[in-house]
């Protein structure tokens, strides 16, 4: 098991700088998942740990080893991308021997290994098929024993499950956890997918610009914020304007449209003045739908459009200027669509004021 840090990393293409002074630290054996809007230089750090991009300037650390400049196959990194990239020719188990060839591994001991790395996927039974003769999520599974094979020092995998279909996706997730804990490797994981770094990540990291904007555990990303770009790109929220009446670490009081709120700072490193502007972030599930007035954090407002889903029903709720999205979950207010004013409300845990 190795750390992986990142440090002050710089990498441009022309004039587009894809990755800006960036600073990382990732546990060893942690699954990490890298996240962030199009454009946001995810593949190009997950690209940099592989060695085929060489930064501008900055250092990458697999332990204690300076690996920045360290070509590709010198890394020992396992790869896993979109495409599987099987060869159709060969059987699966030629499939996983080829790195093993490639490192002049005795014979013996390839097969000693392919067989443990086939076993480790549950494809032990299928070494023999090729390619073709598989299904995408079993083609999936190979490409995983492949990378495993060679013994990684960690693991780099770049959506490697967009080309499944979306029952296939949730099982892979289970697995890759499963086989990156066995194997107790550090992993990076690209994805463009929320609910699969939500479900399967030990920690991520959130990018935009080349620059990370937040790194936490899933449940802190999403719970506290820290900024806008993190509450909007992971899950949905709703943002209510507001100016700040008193502030510290413990709890924000924010007057808005809709009157005081009381909430806490998505940030904690930057308190904000009295009357400074501030975005209030609440989960469309954090509400609480009632025909009494709340005793605080209350919006009045009607519910127009609802879509009723079983176990949920999510609402547009309308209030003065603003429409809210609002998650019921075991639904008691559809037949109060287009009719009388209710109140929805959040409990200050809940209410995350963000600064920028
Ligand atoms: P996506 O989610 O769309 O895959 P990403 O977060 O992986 O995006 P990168 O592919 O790392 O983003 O790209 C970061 C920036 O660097 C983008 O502005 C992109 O256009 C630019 N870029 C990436 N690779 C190259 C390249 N080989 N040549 C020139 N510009 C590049």
């Amino acid at each position: 098991m190795i750390s992986i840090r990142i440090q002050k990393l710089t990498k441009r293409f022309g004039l587009v700088t894809a990755l800006d002074d960036l600073d990382l630290a990732i546990e060893p054996g942690e699954l990490f998942f890298l996240l962030g809007p199009s454009g946001c230089g995810k593949t190009t750090l997950l690209r940099s740990l592989a060695g085929f991009y060489i930064p501008e300037e900055g250092t990458i650390f697999f332990g204690a080893d300076d690996v920045t400049r360290l070509a590709p196959h010198k890394r020992n990194t396992g790869m896993m991308f979109q495409s599987y990239a099987l060869w159709p020719h060969m059987t699966v188990a030629e499939n996983v021997a080829f790195g093993l060839e490639e490192r002049k591994v005795a014979r013996d001991e390839i097969k000693r290994r392919v067989g443990e790395a086939l076993e480790a996927v549950r494809m032990g039974s299928y070494a023999e098929r090729k390619p073709n003769q598989l299904s995408g999520g079993q083609q999936q599974r190979v490409a995983l024993a492949r990378a495993l094979v060679v013994r990684p020092r960690c693991l780099l995998l770049d959506e490697p499950l967009s080309n499944l279909d979306a029952k296939l996706r949730l099982e892979m997730r289970a697995e890759i956890r499963r086989v990156c804990k066995e194997f107790a490797l550090t992993t990076v994981y690209v994805t463009h997918d929320q609910k699969e770094a939500l479900s399967v990540s030990d920690r991520m990291a959130i990018l935009d610009g080349g620059r990370i904007r937040q790194v936490g555990t899933a449940r802190a990303v999403y719970r506290r914020p820290a900024c806008k770009l993190v509450a909007n790109f992971i899950g949905e929220t709703d943002f209510i304007e507001g100016n700040v009446v008193s502030a510290d670490r413990g709890g924000v009081v924010v007057e808005t449209a809709f009157g005081r709120f009381y909430g806490v700072l998505g940030d904690v490193t930057r308190v904000p003045p009295a009357g400074a502007s501030v975005t209030l972030s609440v989960r469309p599930e954090c509400w609480t739908l009632s025909r009494e007035i709340p005793e605080r954090n209350g919006v009045k407002g009607r519910i127009g459009a609802c879509v009723y889903l079983g176990e949920t029903a999510q609402y547009d709720f309308r209030a003065g200027e603003q429409t809210l999205k609002i998650i019921e979950l075991n639904p008691r207010f559809l037949d109060q669509s287009g009719r009388g004013e209710l109140f929805a409300s959040a409990a200050p845990e809940d209410v995350v004021v963000l600064t920028e």
